[in-house]
């Protein structure tokens, strides 16, 4: 009997859902690649409407700016930093916010909460697309608040709109 032993396999990797493990790396994917290419990321020319906030507990920023005209999001974009499940989050919800009113837009942001909640209706919800690879995010709560910066921030800019 050797004096130290390693880990079995399984508890290395009891953070992957076994019962959908394809699922889950292409979520995966889905937020490198996100991550990786960030969509809407850049300054937003005749914004009037804006939201900077920051998450101390992992460093992540993100400054959402929005363009809404007549009660709808015309254009958004954001400049941030941090880790791969903030900045992908708002990779996909800029989006995903795009050509939405005012009130989808917030009804979207309700049901993303919902989901990093643990709600598993919410986590099916075609409504929102692509973040639905974020779900798994729910069962880390310190990683929560970085899934939720952009949409905290989104709540933010349609407060100033
Ligand atoms: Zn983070």
């Amino acid at each position: 009997m050797t004096a130290a032993q390693t880990p079995p396999i399984e508890m290395l990797t009891m953070e992957i859902d076994r019962s959908t493990p394809q699922l889950g790396s292409l979520y995966q994917e889905l937020i490198l690649d996100h991550y990786k290419h960030p969509r809407n990321r850049g300054e937003l020319e005749g914004a009037n409407a804006e939201a900077h906030l920051n998450n101390p507990t992992c460093g992540d920023q993100i400054r959402l700016q929005l363009r809404v005209e007549a009660g709808r999001i015309e254009d958004a974009r954001f400049l941030g930093d941090g880790c791969s499940i903030s900045q992908s989050s708002a990779s996909m919800m800029t989006q995903l916010l795009k050509g939405k009113t005012v009130e989808e837009a917030e009804a979207l942001a309700a049901r993303f909460t919902q989901m990093m909640h643990g709600d598993p209706e919410a986590a099916r919800d075609k409504a929102l697309g692509d973040l639905r690879a974020l779900a798994g995010v729910s069962r880390f709560p310190v990683r929560v608040k970085c899934a939720l910066l952009a949409w905290n921030a989104l709540t933010e800019a349609l407060k100033t709109a």
